[in-house]
Formats: structure tokens, sequence, C-alpha cells
């Protein structure tokens, strides 16, 4: 179904809810408002529906995610019995990164067309172009074909996302010879040799890929440790078993200058070698900027904060009344099921039922996974965290093994496993639970129930364990 045609839309009048921007928050925003008979609008800059997450983050990261999953079951199917190391060598050379970079592409052009066609499901006008405010109940479309008009709505949704940051040519000289995680999604062969600069969840993930399925892999880090954020526990077994697995981490680190060589190839200066690293892809991993610089912010009154997120409340309420914003773009938890959750319930609240009057999105304790390798879960808050909060009042409970699933594996390929629960006061409510270690991804949702619940530590303890022998030391 192809969108909306700009001299129709010119004659729809004016929208109960116009919401820019076609990513995780915006869709399911718009799609609950129409399904609650709201007459709604929705404008996506690009042909293609789904915005980051879809097209070049969770959905083809946790792809690439799945294959580097592949290729370490290739290694472990051979301590298990299966063929020998000559079979497994083998198939892991024969990996076609190209083929699978083509399947990848095409199965999310059909979730482009599934986006498309459940805004048509729910009667969403979708219209294609670039919105900037002329007021505050009015904006400029700037269609794909540079023509433009203008729609009127009661209430405007801002969910604009966010894109990469790159360091300036200033600051880096060559710097934009490397590409971001955009960019990642582009490359049409394996690389041989790449530098990934950066130590959030871009640079553990996508580092982890090319490492896993034999890319030699540089991460340079401006710390001692990846992962800063999280609860050293997670640090602490993560950055020693990457390199543990050959990636080679260059610890308190920056990059100084890129140059091209007489071969096409990167020439990566770091501080701490005294020889350039010779790549063929440098990715930049340093976080996330909002895109608001050209949306006219001002033309509606609407405040930017000093990194041009806009600021919302407990309700995505924005400073200006009847305009409200949800997702990266607020810059409160940059994950898709929280844009998805804050755009249903500020939906809710708006278009829906009486007992939905007061709904909004609680951020607090949300869980979040990194698929590294092996996967982390954490939820609340990490131990220094707690300790600040609430002094000696906290207790730690933690434990670490390797998982019976490697048993059968030599001593370099076994996974750590760790697991840490933070708990406070008398009766030890559980405020924390940082998990790392194979299966932690899919490990943690009923974990977060738990706390969600306020569950204690005897809660935790009174649930018989599912299976003792997947925990014992091998
Ligand atoms: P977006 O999904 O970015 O959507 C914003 C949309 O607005 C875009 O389509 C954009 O084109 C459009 N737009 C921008 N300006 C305008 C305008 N003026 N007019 C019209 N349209 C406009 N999160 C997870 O929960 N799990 C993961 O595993 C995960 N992995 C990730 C991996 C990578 C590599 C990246 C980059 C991100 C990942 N994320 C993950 C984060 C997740 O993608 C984002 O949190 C999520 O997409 C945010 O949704 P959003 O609706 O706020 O913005
Ligand atoms: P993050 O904010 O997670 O990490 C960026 C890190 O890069 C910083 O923590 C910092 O670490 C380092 N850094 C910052 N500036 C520089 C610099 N100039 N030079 C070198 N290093 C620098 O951002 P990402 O881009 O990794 O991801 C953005 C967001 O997307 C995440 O926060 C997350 O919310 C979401 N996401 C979620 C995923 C998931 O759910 N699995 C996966 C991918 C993304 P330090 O201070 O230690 O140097």
């Amino acid at each position: 179904m192809p969108p909306l045609d700009k001299h129709k839309a010119e004659e729809i009048g004016e929208y109960d809810y116009f919401v820019i921007g076609g990513g995780s928050g915006g869709l399911a925003s718009a799609r609950r408002a129409a399904q609650y008979g709201a007459k709604v609008g929705l404008v996506e800059a690009t042909h293609r529906l789904g915005g980051t997450c879809v097209n070049v983050g969770c959905v083809p990261k946790k792809i690439m995610w799945y294959t580097a999953d592949i290729a370490e079951n290739i290694r472990k199917a051979v301590s298990y019995g299966f063929g020998d190391e000559k079979i497994a060598e083998q198939m892991t050379a024969k990996y076609d990164w190209t083929t699978l970079k083509h399947k990848r592409d095409a199965y999310i052009k059909r979730l482009n067309g599934i986006y498309e066609r459940n805004l048509v499901n729910d009667k969403v006008d979708y219209h294609e172009g670039f919105a900037s405010f002329v007021d505050a109940n009015t904006l400029e479309i700037t269609g794909l074909d540079g023509e433009k008009y203008k729609v009127k709505a009661k209430n405007i949704c801002v969910a604009v996302g966010g894109r990469p940051t790159k360091p300036s040519e200033d600051t880096i000289p060559g710097a934009n010879y490397g590409i971001d995680s955009d960019g990642f999604f582009d490359i049409e062969e394996q690389p041989k040799t790449v530098v990934v600069v950066g130590a959030g969840y871009i640079a553990v993930e996508l580092a982890g890929v090319f490492n896993t399925l034999g890319t030699e892999t540089h991460l340079v880090i401006r710390h001692e440790k990846v992962l800063r954020t999280f609860d050293p526990l997670i640090q602490d077994t993560l950055t020693p078993y990457m390199e543990k697995t050959g990636l080679n981490v260059h610890k308190t680190s920056n990059v100084k200058k890129v140059e091209k060589t007489a071969s096409g190839r990167l020439s990566v200066h770091i501080d701490s070698l005294d020889k350039p690293i010779e790549a063929d892809v440098l990715l930049w991993a340093i976080g996330r900027h909002a895109n608001t610089e050209k949306i006219a912010a001002d033309k509606a009154g609407l405040k930017l904060d000093d990194k041009g997120r806009i600021s919302v409340d407990d309700y995505q309420n924005t400073n200006v009344p009847h305009i409200f914003s949800i997702g990266d773009v607020t810059g409160k938890v940059e994950l898709t099921p929280v844009a998805i959750a804050a755009g249903r319930r500020l939906s809710n609240r708006l278009f829906g039922p009486d007992k939905f009057k007061d709904d909004k999105l609680s951020y607090d304790n949300i869980p979040s996974v990194v698929f590294s390798h092996p996967t982390i879960g954490a939820i609340g808050l990490t131990e220094p965290q707690a300790r600040e909060k609430f002094g000696d009042k906290v207790t730690i409970y933690k434990t670490s093994f390797k998982s019976m699933s490697f048993a059968m594996m030599e001593e370099e390929h076994k996974q750590p496993t760790a697991y840490k629960l933070v708990c406070v006061g008398d009766e030890e409510k559980v405020v924390g639970v940082h998990i790392i270690g194979e299966g932690s991804d899919e490990m943690l949702q009923g974990f977060g129930v738990a706390v969600k619940m306020g569950a204690t530590k005897s809660d935790f303890d009174s649930c018989v364990a599912i299976r003792e022998l997947s925990s014992v030391e091998v």
C-alpha cells in the first residue's frame, strides 16, 4: 500500500493525533490511538517503516548475533562428537557474509511491508516525508520528491529517534573514513580486520559478532573495562573473557588519527600503540544523539535540552500543551520496548477509556539485555548505585560457575557464568539482578517480573531450582 497522496492529505483537515517518526515508538502510539477511533496520521522521513530497530538496529543485529551463535555452536558440536575440527573449520571458513547480508535485507524489506500494512489496517494515514513545525498545531511535510504540504493536528507526538555520533575531523583527522552502526549493516563482504571504537552496547555487540565470525577484531576503549554503566561483576567478567576469545582490547586508548593507505585500507593510529593498526573497517560506536536539528522545534515553542533532546515529564508531556514526545529522542532509556510502551500508554491516556486516564510508563526497573558472547541481563540498581543509596543496608549474593553445556569443551572455550543479587534491608528486598552467561538474555524477563513485584531474597530461595545439574562446577 503506497503512502498517502499529498493532494488527498491536504483535504483531510485536522487530525486528532499526528505522529512524527515511523519507528518503534511512533508506530505503536499511532496504531493504538487509531484503534480507539481517533483520526490519526504518521509521517516517516525514509522509504522504510520500522525506524532504527527494524532497519539498522535490534533486528539485523540479532540476525548477526544468531549467525555468530551458530558459529560458536559449530565449534561446540565437535566437542560433542559431531564431525571433527577440520569439518568445523571448513564450515566456518565457508561462511558467506554477502549471501546472508542480502537475505537479511530481504527479511527486513518484508518487515517494512508488514509495518505498512498494519498502519493501513488500523486506518492510520501514512505520509512519506520529512516533518518540521510551522507552529504548535501545524507541520510542513517535505515529501521525498521535494514537494511540500501542510498538515494540522490537535495533538502531535514527536518520535524522531536518534542517530549515531561520530567524532569530527577537527578532533580526529580522518575520522570520516570510519563508518557507524548504520554503515555496519551495509558491509557487503566480511572484513579481514576491523577496529571498533567504544565501550557500550553497540561496540560490545558488533565487536563480538566480528570476532566470533573470525574477523581480526580490535576494540579501542577509553578506560580499563567495557560496559562501565553496568554492575562491576558484568564488566569484570566480560572484559577478560573477550580478551580470552582473541579479541584485541586496547585499554585506556584513544584514536589519534586515521589515514587511507595506498591499497585502500585504513591506518588507525591509537595512542597506546607505536604502530598503527591496518584495518579494512573502522567502526565508531561511541553513542547516539537526537534527530532534532531540522524539526524547527522553536517554531512550536518546544524546548530542547543542551544535547538536543526533548524533555518530557512522567506522562511524556513536553513544555508545549498537546505536543508529546516518546522514545530515544527524549534521552530516557534508549530501548525499543521502552519506546513502544511509552507510545502505547500515551495513546491509552489521550484516547482510551477512563481507566487509562492516568496511564504512563514507569521508567523504574527496566530490564535490559546485551547480546555479547556470552549474553548479559540486568535490571535495577548496580551494587555501587545501591551502596550509594542505601549504605550498609545492602547485602550482596553472587555466584560464578561454568555451565554444564560447556562440560565437553576444552577449558579455553568454556564461557563464564556469573550472577549477582543486590538486596536491601532486613527483608532483603531484591533491588538489582545482574547476570552474564549462556541464556542470560532469555532468563532475565522472569527475574524482571519478580523484581517489579518487590520480591525478596527469601522469595527467590523459596522457588525450587529447575535443575541443579545445569549449574554444577565443571
Ligand atoms: P527510531 O526507531 O529511531 O524511529 C525514529 C523514526 O523517525 C526514524 O524512522 C526516522 O527516519 C524518523 N524521523 C526522524 N526525523 C523525522 C522527521 N523530521 N520527519 C519524519 N520522520 C522522521 N533496543 C533494544 O531494545 N534491543 C536491542 O537489541 C537493540 N539493539 C540495537 C542495536 C543497534 C545497532 C542500535 C543502533 C539500536 C539498538 N536498540 C536496541 C535501540 C532501539 O533501536 C531504539 O531504542 C529504538 O529504535 C527507538 O525507537 P524510536 O521510535 O524512539 O526511534
Ligand atoms: P552507549 O551509550 O551504550 O555507549 C557508548 C560508549 O562509548 C560510552 O559509554 C563510552 O564508554 C564510549 N564513548 C563515548 N564517547 C567516546 C569517545 N569519544 N571515544 C571513545 N569512546 C567513547 O551507546 P551505543 O552507541 O553503544 O548505544 C546507544 C544506545 O542504543 C544504548 O545506550 C542502548 O540504549 C541502545 N542499544 C541497546 C541494545 C540492546 O538492548 N541490546 C543494543 C545496542 C544499542 P566509556 O565512557 O567507558 O568510554
